[in-house]
């Protein structure tokens, strides 16, 4: 179904709860763990359609928007008021906001502005009886209750449908800078970057790439490998502001921690189309990696501490036939982990209980490190059988009590996110 407004998408929810018909709630459909994918003839419920932009209030410097407008829309809207979305994805075309707020969902600048939770100033959202709850004033001080906004962010569809979010703007950046910095090993780029979210107050990204990434998306992507992406880790930096940056980043270079020795000289993108080169070799990991066969795709976060003795011992749990490929946010501690030669197109059963096995393994490594399970893409019906793994049973435990409350039916995205009571 696809209502064109809060009070269409409310009679849709009370039709279904009456009925005792489960529900879907689906914005771009570009989440990665499988939150908006009906499994058992539940109803799909697009938000697409309540796609309104409403005015930019410069006083506040927050926007209202509808649940279903996408990122790049809004993106588009506020541009022009020297204001912009802190969270940045690459599906910007076709992710919502709405299924942002629902994933609370990373991206590269989260180092800078935090996750989708820090962007939510307000909420509108249809509860699982139909009820409306609306909170969109985006007043920065009102401790006058429970924060159902923040409850919302990130409950993957399984509170309530949003319908309307009120954004805090981030300034639009005028200046920006690329640098690539090499290392020889991770735990000298955990520290580099340490040091730069310290003496760089406008680090706006810190990407890690490893060699062999590297060079599977040159050869995917047909493209030369520029000098800077030579080292065994590559560390893409990204600082903007409303000045030059530049004497910024060069002073925390100069200063780098003996910890973080640099393995040749920084590379400075000096145009677009330079910084565009870099920006390649991290965007199209992805692809590169897909083009391999379908792999088995982790999101996970370490503690800072932990994280290079995590990859270190991540060999040890996989298949010798296993192929790893590890990039990720290294500014908020975000790895993600791909494992190809597991699973063929084919995905028959041997192979998906294969998959199984060696998502489980990656998952209990993370948590023996201290790590999340999910990092920024949620739990979905993909990982539901895995929180337990860094949920403790009273957690659980509360999850459901407010599942009940506010979903008395459980009519909203059953199998998600909670596993089966
Ligand atoms: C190439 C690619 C790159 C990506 N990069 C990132 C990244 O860097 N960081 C990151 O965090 N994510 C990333 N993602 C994942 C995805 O884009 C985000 O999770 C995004 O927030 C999902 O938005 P959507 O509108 O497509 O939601 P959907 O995929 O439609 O839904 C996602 C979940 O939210 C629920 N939902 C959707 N809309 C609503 C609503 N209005 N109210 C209540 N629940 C709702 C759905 O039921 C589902 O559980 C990436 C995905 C792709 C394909």
């Amino acid at each position: 179904v696809r209502p064109a407004d809060t009070a269409q998408v409310a009679a849709v929810v009370r039709a279904c709860s009456a009925a005792r018909v489960a529900l879907v709630p689906q914005g771009g459909n570009t989440g990665l763990v499988g939150g908006s994918v009906p499994l058992a003839g539940e109803v799909v419920l697009s938000l697409r359609r309540l796609d309104a932009l409403g005015e930019v209030d410069l006083r506040a410097g927050q926007v209202t928007v509808g649940a279903g407008a996408t990122l790049a829309g809004v993106q588009s809207h506020v541009r022009p008021h020297g204001l912009a979305v802190g969270v940045d994805l690459a599906p910007r075309d076709s992710c919502t906001i709405g299924g942002m707020v629902a994933t609370n969902a990373g991206g590269i600048n989260v180092v800078r502005h935090g996750t989708m939770r820090r962007q939510v100033a307000g909420v509108e959202a249809v509860l699982g009886d139909g009820s409306v709850v609306s909170h969109l004033a985006g007043l920065t001080k009102d401790n006058t209750g429970y924060d159902l906004a923040g409850l919302l962010t990130g409950s993957e569809g399984t509170l309530g449908i949003v319908t309307a979010v009120r954004l805090t703007l981030a300034p639009l950046p005028t200046y920006r800078v690329t640098v690539v910095l090499g290392f020889s090993d991770l735990a000298s780029a955990i520290d580099a970057t340490a040091h730069l979210r310290l003496t760089v107050p406008d680090l706006e990204a810190a990407e890690v790439m490893f060699a062999d990434g590297v060079e599977m998306v040159a050869e995917h992507a047909g493209a030369a490998i520029p000098d800077a992406l030579r080292a065994s880790v590559s560390l893409l930096v990204e600082v903007a502001g409303r000045s030059d940056p530049l004497e910024q980043v060069a002073g925390a270079l100069a200063s780098l921690p003996a910890s973080a020795p640099l393995a040749g000289e920084p590379a400075v993108a000096a145009t677009p189309e330079q910084r565009d080169r870099l920006w390649l070799f991290r965007e199209r990991h992805s692809e590169a990696i897909n083009a391999l066969g379908p792999p088995v795709k982790l999101d996970v976060s370490l503690p800072a501490n932990e994280m290079a003795a995590f990859v270190d011992a991540l060999p040890a749990v996989l298949p010798a036939s296993a192929r790893l490929s590890l990039f990720g946010h290294l500014g908020d501690g975000n790895l993600h982990v791909n494992v190809s030669g597991v699973l063929s197109t084919a995905l028959s059963p041997d192979e998906l209980a294969s998959a199984e096995v060696v998502e489980e393994a990656v998952l209990r490594a993370v948590v023996d490190h201290g790590g999340s399970i999910s990092a920024e893409h949620g739990i979905g019906t993909a990982k539901a059988r895995y929180l337990h793994l860094c949920r403790s049973p009273e957690e659980i435990a509360a999850f459901r009590a407010i599942k009940r409350a506010l979903d008395p039916g459980a009519i909203l995205n059953p199998g998600v996110l909670l596993p089966p009571d």
